[in-house]
């Protein structure tokens, strides 16, 4: 697929209805708008990466949650890099690399103010969507402030290959845990372990007693669990929490396509007898310390502590595709459309 490297249309991808139960490709459109022009301390940016995320399942739902959802025939949200192309700001000349929450479209208009400038020096500019960007800094606060891992302790945690898990399993490294991790296929059991640095890994998808199989791999019980999908595995890990096991209630991907809350076993009896914490957070909760938590990712990364795996669809249309299939599993690593080249557009260097 051709990449849209420098066109003179604005490809936009909106949400055209609200999918039932599991999106389908149709519940998405595709659509050119001319290019718009910035407006006062506005600057037109050029995407050259989107990131794909879970949450954004929950936007296209008219429920209320903590943003607004998308309406029909809106643009879907979601985080971009790109590169400014004319500014009405001095502050962020044209050239200049930027992160903000620019939507799936090629082109947009933005308050400068309301972007953050990336150094394209410091790492590829795709990582601030990634392991320097929300994902990663979801792992630090998740794992670090709402878990307060101890060296010598077991940390457990589900989507272990992902944009989040990742990160999460290296930093319960760097605190001297023991890190377990569960995944959807061998190859990312491999990955988790081998490159990632996992004690152990549990594949989901084979594994047909998976309490078992964590109650084996944490013969002391688990003191943390990292949630990023909820559902049966969540259920299986709450049966193995040591006593004052601390839960992290990041994501609940197992559940987000579901028309009715699903009821499942009611273990919640096993906080009690083991005196755990169970706590659901937010990254924007902690919006004000940002700064903290890149700093340290950077620092990791550079250091090579931190490693990560980005998994780069090439074309803004195939956008809905890649993210039916991020809602499957088929990502590995963190999932990204790659919307132009950077070496194409105006301003880049030569
Ligand atoms: P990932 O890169 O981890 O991709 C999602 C992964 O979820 C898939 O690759 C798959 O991994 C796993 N998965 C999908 N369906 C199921 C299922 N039915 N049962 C078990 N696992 C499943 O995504 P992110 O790292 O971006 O996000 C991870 C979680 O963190 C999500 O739930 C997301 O909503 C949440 N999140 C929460 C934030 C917050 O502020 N609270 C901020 C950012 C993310 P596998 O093949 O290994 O099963």
């Amino acid at each position: 697929m051709a990449l849209q490297a420098s066109g003179n249309r604005n490809i936009q991808i909106l949400l055209a209805r609200r999918p039932q139960g599991r999106p389908q490709i149709e519940d998405f459109s595709v659509v050119e708008s001319p290019i718009p022009e910035p407006g006062d301390e506005q600057v037109l940016v050029q995407a050259l990466y989107l990131s794909l995320d879970p949450y954004m399942r929950g936007r296209m739902n008219d429920t209320k949650s903590y943003v607004p959802p998308v309406q029909i025939g809106e643009v879907m949200g979601g985080g971009v890099v790109g590169r400014v192309i004319k500014s009405a700001d001095p502050k962020v000349p044209a050239g200049t690399m930027v992160e903000g929450l620019l939507g799936w479209q090629s082109h947009a208009v933005e308050k400068a103010s309301r972007l953050r400038i990336v150094d394209p020096r410091l790492a590829p500019v795709s990582t601030a969507l990634g392991v320097l960007g929300m994902p990663g800094i979801t792992a630090y606060f998740g794992l670090l402030d709402i878990c307060q891992p101890k060296a010598g302790e077991t940390v457990v945690v589900s989507a272990a290959s992902g944009a989040v898990g990742g990160v999460v399993g290296q930093i319960a490294k760097i605190r001297g845990c023991r890190t377990v991790g569960i995944v959807g296929s061998d190859a990312k059991a491999e990955y988790i372990v081998d490159d990632l640095g996992y004690d152990a890994a549990i594949n989901h998808r084979t594994t047909p007693n998976i309490k078992g199989a964590i109650a084996a791999a944490c013969p002391d019980g688990v003191d943390v669990y990292f949630d990023n999908v909820g559902g049966p595995i969540t259920d299986a890990v709450v049966e193995c929490l040591a006593l004052h096991a601390r839960v992290s209630l990041c994501g609940q991907i197992s559940q987000y396509n579901n028309e009715k809350v699903e009821l499942g076993p009611r273990n919640l009896w096993r906080l009690i007898t083991t005196r755990s914490r169970m706590e659901g957070f937010i990254v924007f909760d902690f919006r004000d310390r940002y700064p903290e938590a890149l700093k340290a990712l950077a620092g990791w990364v550079s250091a090579g502590r931190i490693r990560y795996r980005e998994d780069i669809v090439r074309g803004i249309e195939n956008a809905p595709r890649a993210f039916l299939g991020l809602l499957e599993g088929e990502n590995f690593g963190k999932r990204l459309i790659q919307i132009a080249d950077d070496s194409q557009l105006p301003g880049a260097p030569s």
